[in-house]
C-alpha cells in the first residue's frame, strides 16, 4: 500500500501526523533564540517526543494557518537546572592544543556507554574545568510564537523510526 501523505487542510494535530512549524522563540528577558520561516520550517512527527511536551500538548488540535503563543515551563521544556550536573574535568584529560574558555562548549563522549553529550564550560579553576552538563536551556521559561504551516499523515516508516522525514531523504 502507497502511504498518502499530502499536505492536508481538514487534518488537525495529533499522534502520528507530520506537522511543519514555523516559530520563534524568546527567553524571558525577550532575547530571541531560535526561529524557523514559514518557508523552512521545522518539521516533526507529533505524538514521538520529538519536541518539548509542553510546546507538544499547546499544539493539539490546531489546523493549518493557526498561529499561537505558547509559554513553557521548565518542567515542560528542558527542566530545570540540576545542581549535580557539574563535573570538575583535570586539565590533562583535554587535548594539548585546545585553548579552553569560560562557556565554551564541548562535545563529549561517555565513558564506558559512548553516548554523545553536549557540556559548557561554567569555570575555569586552578585544578581542572568545571563542566556544566545540563541542557543550556534548563531552567529557563521558553516563550514560543508558533504558526501551523502543514501537516500531512506519517509513512508507516516515519512511524516506526519515531521521527519525520525530510522530502527526499530517509534512513
Ligand atoms: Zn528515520
Amino acid at each position: 500500500m502507497k502511504d498518502d501523505t499530502a499536505q492536508r487542510d481538514d487534518l488537525i494535530v495529533g499522534d502520528g501526523l507530520v506537522v511543519s512549524l514555523a516559530y520563534s522563540l524568546r527567553l524571558d528577558d525577550g532575547e530571541e533564540i531560535d526561529t524557523a520561516a514559514g518557508d523552512d520550517p521545522l518539521v516533526y512527527l507529533h505524538g514521538a517526543q520529538n519536541i518539548i511536551p509542553g510546546l507538544e500538548r499547546a499544539l493539539a488540535g490546531l489546523k493549518i494557518g493557526d498561529a499561537r503563543s505558547v509559554t513553557v515551563s521548565p518542567d515542560d521544556a528542558y527542566g530545570e537546572m540540576d545542581p549535580d550536573a557539574f563535573e570538575l574535568v583535570p586539565y590533562d584529560a583535554f587535548p594539548g592544543d585546545l585553548e579552553l574558555e569560560e562557556g565554551m562548549g564541548l562535545r563529549m563522549v561517555e565513558s564506558g556507554t559512548g553516548r554523545q553529550m553536549e557540556a559548557y564550560i561554567s569555570e575555569l579553576r586552578d585544578d581542572g574545568a568545571l563542566l556544566d552538563l545540563n541542557h543550556p536551556l534548563a531552567g529557563e521559561t521558553l516563550h514560543f510564537n508558533v504558526e501551523v504551516v502543514g501537516i500531512r499523515r506519517a509513512t508507516s516508516e516515519e512511524v516506526a523510526h519515531g521521527h519525520a522525514h525530510s522530502e527526499g531523504h530517509t534512513h
